[in-house]
């Protein structure tokens, strides 16, 4: 059966989704999804042969080539613009998330919507994406094998960027529909990084090249996990 990580990825997928799940491994997330929905159609992208050879498995096994579409390729080089609507890329950095997007960007045009699932620094895809003039419509966070996952959630804006909000640096840390849920997994993770990060600072404290600018700027941080942890 599936993660309950890439169930709720799946979740966030509307019925009929015609999308493209890059990074795919082993195409469970679109093998789940099209035997769900019988209208529903996937590209799985794959970087790498292991991976993809998996994915070209798992889809034969289920009969399900017809559907799901399985490419080699370097992150969005395996779509063209407008081929799908939806676009998921879970389970893997947030620099990299970031990357595949921008390195990307003309295929995004005709894009409704993007489901990401960054492992960490989820704060640098949520700026990507509103900076690209995609809205934050849902997130999600779960708690699978003692780790955290967040799930982002964001329509396409349009041309027109002026009705878009605006959201601060603080509601990009956290996220700023996970901040108004407030879940109990939300303040656990808050708490296990408020742990992390207070050591983190001592020890940049001690180090003998002290970067006052990134202590600055996790202390910023800290003051506003505080923030969080004392409202509940
Ligand atoms: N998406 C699945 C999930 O969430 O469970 C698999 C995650 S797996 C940890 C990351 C996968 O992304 C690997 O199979 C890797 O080969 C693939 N990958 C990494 N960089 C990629 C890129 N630039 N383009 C396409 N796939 C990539």
């Amino acid at each position: 059966t599936l993660s309950d990580r890439l169930k709720q990825v799946a979740f966030f997928l509307p019925e009929g989704a015609v999308f493209a799940d890059i990074g795919s491994d082993h195409a469970y997330l679109p093998v789940f999804v099209c035997l769900q929905d019988n209208k529903a159609k996937a590209i799985a992208g794959e970087v790498n042969d292991g991976p993809y050879n998996s994915a070209k498995a798992t889809v034969h096994a289920y009969q399900l080539t017809d559907r799901i579409d399985v490419r080699l390729g370097n992150g969005l080089e395996v779509i063209d613009s407008g081929e799908v609507k939806q676009l998921v890329i879970a389970g893997m950095g947030g620099a990299l998330i970031h990357s595949i997007l921008d390195d990307g960007k003309e295929k995004l045009e005709h894009m409704e919507r993007i489901i990401a699932q960054p492992n960490v620094n989820a704060k640098g895809v949520r700026k990507w994406l509103v900076i690209n003039n995609y809205r934050i419509v849902d997130e999600e966070l779960i708690e699978e094998n003692g780790h955290f996952y967040e799930i982002i959630v964001a329509d396409n804006g349009g041309k027109d960027s002026s009705s878009l909000p605006k959201w601060t640096e603080r509601e990009l840390l956290f996220g700023p529909v996970l901040l108004t849920k407030q879940s109990h997994a939300f303040l656990k993770k808050w708490q296990y990084e408020h742990h992390k990060l207070t050591r983190i600072i001592k020890q940049m404290k001690h180090a003998t090249i002290r970067n006052e600018e990134k202590i600055v700027q996790f202390e910023q941080e800290l003051t506003w996990i505080e923030g969080v942890l004392h409202n509940v």
